[in-house]
């Protein structure tokens, strides 16, 4: 077991199962001697995400509909109240209504764009502010993005709208709370099969699109993520803020389709 993560404390936000972003991260942590809380959406997940925390030994697990705010209020006191302080975020939350992750961007209704922003977007904002007032000693938030929010990608429509606000945040957070010692940053993570990707439209297609003509001639897995947010959660980042970094087996700087791929 290494020591990078020893003596800091963290809140991982999004962990589903087993395949979710947020675990691979959060592994990959407790495996460097972090010591980690989690927060699950609803009750039902909440019996698959005990069994996960316990097997990292967290010392807490807790309820957190972001689109709440007293909600959210709570989970902070509770840190609060049990550590007193904290050093970092893993937040790992999107989500909109999967009928508008089909179709045209230009037909997304009012009340389904509103809600994919607040979740997936504003949620970060919420957070981080309430874990900004516990972080004494600086520390490192955490978000993960998709580069539909730089591009088109069919059917990511008004999520990648939300990423590319997600990822603004991301920069204005870092400047508003560099002088703390707080670093702000955004992992952008390939397209990798978890309960979210599930919602998107044609998802086998991207899968295979990203694996014939990323350089790397594959999908990035769950534990080069998890070694990504590492990164950015400790203290071997401690000179990057505002950045989102790319883990996508290279597919973010090609410009055009591998002429040697076959066809899909
Ligand atoms: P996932 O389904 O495992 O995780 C999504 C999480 O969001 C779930 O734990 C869910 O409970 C949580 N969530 C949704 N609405 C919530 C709410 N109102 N309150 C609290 N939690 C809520 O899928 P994932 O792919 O691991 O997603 C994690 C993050 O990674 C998301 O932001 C997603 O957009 C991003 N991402 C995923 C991919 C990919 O291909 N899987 C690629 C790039 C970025």
């Amino acid at each position: 077991k290494g020591t990078l993560m020893k003596g800091k404390k963290g809140l991982v936000m999004g962990v589903a199962n087993d395949r979710s972003l947020a675990w691979g991260i959060a592994s990959a942590v407790a495996a460097q001697g972090g010591e980690l809380a989690f927060t699950y959406q609803g009750e039902a997940l909440g019996k698959r995400v005990q069994p996960l925390a316990d097997s990292v030994g967290a010392s807490l697990v807790l309820p957190c509909d972001v689109t709440d705010d007293a909600a959210i209020d709570e989970t902070f006191a509770t840190i609060e109240r049990e550590w007193g302080e904290l050093d970092f975020v893993v937040h790992a939350i999107g989500w909109a209504d999967k009928q508008f992750l089909r179709g045209r961007y230009v037909d997304t209704p009012r009340a389904a764009f509103l809600t994919a922003l607040d979740i997936s977007c504003y949620s970060f904002t919420a957070v981080a502010r309430r874990a900004a007032a516990l972080m004494k000693n600086g520390g490192s938030l955490l978000t993960l993005t998709y580069l539909g929010a730089e591009r088109v990608m069919p059917h990511y429509n008004v999520m990648g709208v939300a990423k590319a606000a997600l990822e603004a945040s991301v920069r204005y957070m870092a400047a508003d709370l560099g002088s703390e010692g707080i670093r702000v940053n955004a992992v952008s993570a390939g397209p990798v099969k978890t309960l979210a990707a599930s919602g998107i439209g044609d998802f086998r297609y991207i899968l295979k699109w990203n694996q014939y003509n990323a350089p790397l001639e594959r999908n990035v897995m769950l534990e080069e993520v998890g070694g990504a947010g590492l990164y950015m959660l400790s203290d071997l980042s401690s000179g990057v803020t505002g950045e989102v970094h790319h883990v996508d087996c290279g597919y973010h700087m090609v410009g055009m389709k591998n002429p040697a791929a076959p066809d899909i």
